[in-house]
Order: structure tokens, then C-alpha cells, then sequence
């Protein structure tokens, strides 16, 4: 006997979504992550290209996901999901502390921060080296600070941060960036905003307590009092490993978010997909909930 009909596994937009759709469309659905709901929406500050909503923080657009999933009748618990199988029509994910139960599964366990690698990189973490500018920002008012990628996320975040700093340097490999256009004009435009491109970041130094100062590989010393990493992102796949098709990791769907393993279906940033964004992620949860409705009545 089931505990659900569905087992959401990640409580960020992806998996928010598809519990709001699953349950209700009449589904007993849970939806379960092991640091609490939101996911990488926790770490933006600021978000104005979700449709309908102008401007709003990443946090209060979690709390209203999660107030809407939770009004249709889902179920959000912290729990660690430690491995999946398939037993008959049945799916046992077993967490840290049991296991549950469902006749499907939606897999929305989104990504993590990618690291650089180098020099001083982890002696310096929560001393000045952060990959989460919302978070750790506002330590570095009125101080110059770096900010090493070219994506998304490093251009928002440098504009986020040209609000509170003194400057702040973008260290990029290549001398064009891969975020979006409107970003890339909105920060040439800022003039606290600096540009190293064509160039790494060798290594990252300081006084054991604070980071004083990075190294690139051409030689050039940069002074800085923090070194923002925005280096892309990992998949937060590895208990899919045998289970289900990954392409470097990530989960491989159709168009309706299905797996290679039937009942299994995949949403938001853990899947291979071009375009990575809270309302894509909102879009995929909601595809997925459709989809495994369908293979549960398929199931009757
Ligand atoms: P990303 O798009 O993969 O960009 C990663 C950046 O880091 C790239 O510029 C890459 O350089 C650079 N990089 C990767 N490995 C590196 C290394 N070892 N050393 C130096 N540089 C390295 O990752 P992201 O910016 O975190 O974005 C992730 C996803 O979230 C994307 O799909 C993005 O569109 C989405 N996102 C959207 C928004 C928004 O809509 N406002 C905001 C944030 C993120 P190259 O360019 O040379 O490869």
C-alpha cells in the first residue's frame, strides 16, 4: 500500500509546482527536500522575469508556492532521499530516517554551486569566498569585491552587488559572456562594475582570516575583500545513478518529463534542459504532475 500517489523529491519551484498540480488534481501528494522548501529560489534576491509578478525576492515567491501547494492538500516534510527503486508498480525511495512509498515520483532535486578549484578557494569559504551574493552581500558594503563567471548568475548578482559595494570586478574566462543579453547591458551600463575577461582566477589569498586579495592568470593582482563564485551549476542526481538515463549528469526527459524509467518523471534544473529559470522549473513541475497523473490512471 502506497503512502502517496506521488513523491515529489525537491521542495524548489520545479518540485512546489508539481506538488500544487498533483494534489490537486486530486492526488495524496508529498513533497519532501532535505533543507526545507524554496531551493535556489532562497538565494535571489531579486526576481523580475517571472510572468505576472514585476519585482519580487526569491523568498516570498517560495513562501507563496509552498502556501499554494500546501492549500490543495500536499504535504511538505524535510527528508533526505538516500536511493530510489521499483518494485513491481510500486516506488520505495528511502530516506534517512524510512521509507516511502508512491505509485509515481517526480524528481526536482535541482543543482548545486559549482567550485573553481583553485588556490585558497576552500580555505577561504565563509571568510570572504561565498557563492551566494543574497546571503553574504550586505558583510561586503562599501568594499570592492570580485565576481568570477559570465552566466546568469554572475551578471544578476553582480548588479546586485554594485548596489552594496564600493565596486565590484567580474572575472571571466572569455571575453564574452553567456547570460542574457538585457543583463549583459545592465551591467556594462553600471559604472562600479569592472571587467577582467579572458582571464582566470589562479588563486585566492589573504591574512588566514579574510580574503585580501586574487590572483589571475595573467599575472594581475586584484585588491578585493570577496570573491563571489558563480561558476555553473552540478545536478543533484547521484541517486539516479543506475536508475534512470543522466547526460552528464543530468536526468534525460521527453517533452513531458518522463525518464527512461516508467512513473519516473523529472523536473526543473536536474534535468537536461537549454534554459534554466524559475518559471521553466515552474513549467516542468506542472508537466510533470500532468504526466504522472496520466501513468497512474494508465496504471487502474
Ligand atoms: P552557467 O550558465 O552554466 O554559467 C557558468 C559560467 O561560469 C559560464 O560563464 C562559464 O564560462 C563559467 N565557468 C564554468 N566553469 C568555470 C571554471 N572552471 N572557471 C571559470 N569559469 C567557469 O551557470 P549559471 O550562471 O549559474 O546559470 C545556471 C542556470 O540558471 C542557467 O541556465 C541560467 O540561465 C539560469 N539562471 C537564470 C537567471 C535569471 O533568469 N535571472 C539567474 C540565474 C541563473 P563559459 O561561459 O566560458 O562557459
Amino acid at each position: 500500500m502506497a503512502d502517496y500517489d506521488i513523491l515529489v523529491i525537491g521542495a524548489g519551484p520545479a518540485g512546489l509546482s508539481a506538488a500544487s498540480y498533483a494534489s490537486r488534481a486530486g492526488y495524496s501528494t508529498a513533497a519532501i527536500d532535505s533543507m526545507g522548501p524554496g531551493g535556489q529560489l532562497l538565494y535571489i534576491d531579486e526576481i523580475e522575469n517571472y510572468p505576472g509578478l514585476p519585482s519580487t525576492s526569491g523568498y516570498a515567491l517560495s513562501e507563496a508556492m509552498e502556501k499554494q501547494a500546501t492549500s490543495f492538500g500536499a504535504t511538505i516534510e524535510f527528508a533526505e532521499a538516500k536511493s530510489i527503486r521499483k518494485e513491481g508498480n510500486e516506488f520505495i525511495t528511502v530516506c534517512t530516517d524510512r521509507e516511502i512509498r508512491s505509485k509515481a515520483v517526480i524528481y526536482a532535486a535541482g543543482a548545486r554551486h559549482r567550485h573553481l578549484g583553485c588556490i585558497g578557494e576552500e580555505e577561504y569559504q565563509g571568510k570572504g569566498v561565498s557563492y551566494c551574493a543574497t546571503c553574504d552581500g550586505p558583510f561586503f558594503r562599501g568594499k570592492d569585491v570580485i565576481v568570477v563567471g559570465g552566466g546568469d548568475t554572475a551578471l544578476t548578482d553582480a548588479l546586485y552587488l554594485s548596489k552594496i559595494c564600493r565596486t565590484v570586478t567580474i572575472v571571466h574566462r572569455r571575453t564574452e559572456f553567456r547570460g542574457q543579453k538585457a543583463l549583459q547591458d545592465r551591467v556594462f551600463a553600471k559604472e562600479n562594475i569592472k571587467l577582467e575577461l579572458g582571464k582566470n582566477v589562479t588563486a585566492i589569498k589573504g591574512d588566514g582570516k579574510l580574503v585580501q586579495e586574487a590572483e589571475l592568470s595573467d599575472g594581475t593582482v586584484l585588491k578585493a575583500d570577496a570573491v563571489f563564485i558563480f561558476v555553473g551549476i552540478i545536478p543533484n542526481s547521484e541517486i539516479l545513478e543506475g536508475v534512470a538515463e543522466l547526460d552528464h549528469g543530468f536526468v534525460k526527459t521527453d517533452g513531458k518529463m518522463a525518464t527512461s524509467l516508467p512513473g519516473l518523471f523529472a523536473a526543473g534544473d536536474v534535468r537536461t534542459t537549454p534554459f534554466r529559470q524559475v518559471v521553466t522549473a515552474a513549467g516542468d513541475g506542472a508537466e510533470a504532475a500532468h504526466a504522472a497523473d496520466e501513468y497512474i490512471q494508465d496504471l487502474d
